[in-house]
């Protein structure tokens, strides 16, 4: 497959159309940010992890019964998707109260919720995603009753699932944000599932295993992604990422184009 046009760049992942008909490749760059880009590094195999652990969730997904965008993986850093019609929605699934419900609402961080709780935002920059309600999103014809009431169910489904596989990790999935798109009549779950879209602790010691590594400088991020994505994908290593040199990497996936769009990211 060959690789085209640069059609979309965000903070973290490029995206290139093909020769293929339907068919996307997402680049998951070694770019880190937070706080509305107000942090930002270039972190060596930070892309590769979170490609590699992305993959490894779709594919787990997909074995049991939910679609997503996920074809394969090109290489560490590229994957093969199929091209959706992405919907303006970032649907959050928390199981433990973390991040912003716990600035903006009376709950005391790490308490338990049960049922878990959905909140979805309306994926916009230029208003910094402000939440949703069923309402809204019907009035801003965003979604069908239908597909709300299918992409709740999905997530909840994902939320099972992955909750379950972590758990066997010694993983708590505190909360995760997932994209939707569609393909014809069909939803799919798309974007990514990696250490910079959900919260994970360790279930023993409660130490974070995602981006709040980053944001809030609690350690060395690019080591925690490491342990994290050898724990989550089962990999001893990840030796292409190892051998490389930040120089052959970029050499190989030649230079990356200047953003066309850049997304504004909240957390
Ligand atoms: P919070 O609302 O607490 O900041 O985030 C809740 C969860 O959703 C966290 O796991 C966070 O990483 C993820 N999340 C929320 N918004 C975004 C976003 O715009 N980009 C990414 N990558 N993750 C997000």
């Amino acid at each position: 497959m060959k690789q085209g046009k640069l059609l979309y760049a965000g903070k973290a992942k490029s995206v290139y159309r093909t020769d293929t008909k339907d068919t996307l490749i997402v680049e998951f760059r070694d770019d880190i940010t937070a706080f509305d880009g107000g942090k930002k590094d270039t972190l060596k195999n930070k892309g590769c992890y979170n490609a590699s652990v992305s993959a490894f969730f779709f594919g787990y997904l997909e074995k049991h019964g939910v679609k997503t965008h996920y074809l394969q993986m090109l290489d560490d850093y590229r994957m093969a998707v199929r091209t959706l019609s992405m919907i303006p929605l970032e649907v959050i699934v928390r199981n433990v109260a973390a991040g912003s419900i716990v600035r903006n609402y009376p709950f005391k961080e790490g308490i338990k919720l049960d049922p878990p709780v959905i909140v979805i935002d309306f994926k916009d920059d230029s208003r910094h995603d402000p939440m949703l309600n069923d309402d809204l999103i019907l009035a801003l014809k965003l979604a069908t009753p239908q597909e709300l009431q299918k992409i709740k169910k999905v997530s909840l489904e994902i939320n099972r699932l992955l909750s379950a596989l972590l758990a066997k990790q010694g993983i708590l999935l505190v909360d995760f944000k997932i994209e939707f798109g569609r393909q014809g009549r069909t939803i799919r779950l798309g974007d990514e599932i990696s250490m910079d879209s959900m919260r994970l602790w360790d279930k023993k010691t409660k130490e974070s295993l995602d981006k709040d590594v980053y944001r809030f400088n609690k350690g060395d991020v690019m080591a925690t992604y490491n342990r994290v994505s050898h724990r989550i994908t089962g990999d001893s290593a990840h030796p292409a990422a190892a051998k490389k040199t930040a120089t052959a990497q970029k050499k190989e996936r030649g230079p990356i184009r200047p953003a066309a769009k850049s997304k504004t990211e909240k957390r």
